[in-house]
């Protein structure tokens, strides 16, 4: 079979433990029996972070800057038990952080949809798209313990140290607690312009949602922002493509998304996105079957992965020699999204075939009956949790199965 030409270079990003050896299969089985393509690679295993003393992810960062697509391999974010595990020299930060600095991204994290796993909310037939603003608010506060009586000021200085202004905010009779937390109309711009173009290129309708009847100020203007440039940005080709933009309260639209049959995208102020993700990841299933898009404000550039981590629990078993059974949907579907980008940058039909029939096959797959013990589980229940008539796969034989079910699929189309 002729390979197909991918013209412009994509950047790989390999990652640790469980997610880097199901990376090895993806490459293996699924991207080199098929594609001619450049690929620009930056190991970020921990070995190499370390001994870069962490200049790989930032080479990395930039090089996805560059080339405008990144597949990103699950990699570990060190705490105090893996800097002695990996004998670190720093407690690195975490890669998508930085990642995230560089390209001053916003996150979209989205399920694969498959019939016949089960969801927790039957409802939802169409996947719930969450963009989640992950800058400032409560992830760059200072909160602090009041231990004695006094007043509590909140005071901002000019840089011309003219008119200082004070807002008192308690006077503290007893022991209590406080926090202070902001952001900027920079960052919350480049937020709204990242949905808006996430928005089109989905085709899938888009709302925001805040506490802006408390917080007039603070929510008000992140309404105010997604409205200005909707309203001079985004609105006649809204209408065009036939999808829409709104604000709702945040409990207006918790509820909403529970009654809803799901289809949209929903954009999360940083705290609310973190919780969100999380309700949505389990309301729809599975980790394994959970994407996750970082796109840069002017909708060119994008980082795809899988939302879960390095399944550590997994490659215990892995370095053992027993065969696990982990669900590489999420990470063959960062490699599919972050091809039909390249795919939609470089008008690559080929390409862009070749990867839908990628998220076809492994949807049907499953969908046949063939899956991973996570989903499994899901179907079944707990009780036939073991693999007496081999419901299950392996990790490797799912990978061997679905290229052999590729093919039948891609021979068929010419
Ligand atoms: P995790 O790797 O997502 O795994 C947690 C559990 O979820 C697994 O033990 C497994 O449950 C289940 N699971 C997740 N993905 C699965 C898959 N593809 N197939 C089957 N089961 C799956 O989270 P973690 O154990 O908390 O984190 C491990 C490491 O990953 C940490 O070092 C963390 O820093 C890193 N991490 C990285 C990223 C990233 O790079 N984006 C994100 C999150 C975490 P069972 O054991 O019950 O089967
Ligand atoms: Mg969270």
């Amino acid at each position: 079979m002729k390979k197909i030409k991918v013209t412009n270079p994509i950047v790989e990003i390999n990652g640790d433990e469980m997610a880097r050896i199901i990376w090895k299969y993806i490459k293996k089985y699924l991207i080199v029996p098929y594609l001619d393509i450049k690929i620009i690679y930056f190991d970020l295993g921990i070995d190499n972070r370390n001994f870069t003393e962490d200049q790989i992810t930032i080479e990395a960062g930039h090089a996805i800057k560059k080339y405008n697509v990144g597949i990103k391999c699950a990699t570990i974010t060190p705490d105090e038990e893996r800097m002695k595990e990996f004998n670190l020299k720093k407690k690195w930060k975490s890669p998508n952080g930085t990642i995230r600095n560089i390209l001053n991204g916003t996150i979209f994290r989205e399920p694969i949809i498959v019939e016949n796993i089960p969801r927790p909310i039957p409802n939802w037939k169409n996947p719930i798209c969450i963009a989640r603003h992950a800058y400032g608010d409560q992830y760059n506060a200072i909160d602090i313990l009041i231990k004695e009586k006094g007043k509590l000021y909140l005071q901002f200085i000019p840089d011309n140290k003219k008119k200082i202004k004070n807002f008192e905010i308690h006077h503290f009779i007893t022991p209590g607690i406080s926090m202070a937390m902001y952001n900027t109309d920079q960052s919350i711009y480049g937020f709204a312009r990242s949905c808006f173009n996430y928005s089109v290129y989905k085709k899938s309708s888009l709302f925001l949602s805040t506490k802006n009847t408390i917080l007039k100020n603070y929510d008000g203007k992140y309404k105010d922002i997604f409205n200005k440039i909707y309203q001079k940005e985004f609105l006649s080709i809204f209408e065009k493509i036939k999808i829409t933009y709104e604000h709702r309260l945040i409990d207006d639209m918790v509820a909403y998304a529970i009654k809803s049959n799901g289809g949209f995208i929903w954009a999360c102020k940083n705290y609310d996105g973190d919780v969100h993700s999380d309700t949505i990841a389990q309301g729809f299933g599975s980790l394994g079957m959970m994407t996750s898009i970082l796109l840069t404000p002017d909708g060119k550039t994008i980082e795809a992965e899988a939302a879960h981590g390095t399944i550590t629990r997994h490659y215990r078993l892995h370095q053992k020699g027993i065969k696990t059974s982990t669900n590489p949907v999420a990470s063959i579907f960062a490699w599919t999204r972050g091809l039909k980008h390249r795919a939609f940058l470089d008008k690559n039909y080929s390409l862009k075939k070749f990867s839908e029939k990628m998220e076809e096959t492994c949807i049907e797959l499953i969908q046949s009956g063939i899956m991973t013990k996570d989903l499994y589980k899901l179907v079944y229940g707990n009780n036939t949790y073991e693999n007496k008539n081999n419901n299950y796969l392996d990790t490797e034989s799912f990978f061997i199965i679905l290229k052999s079910h590729f093919e039948k699929k891609i021979l068929k189309l010419k």
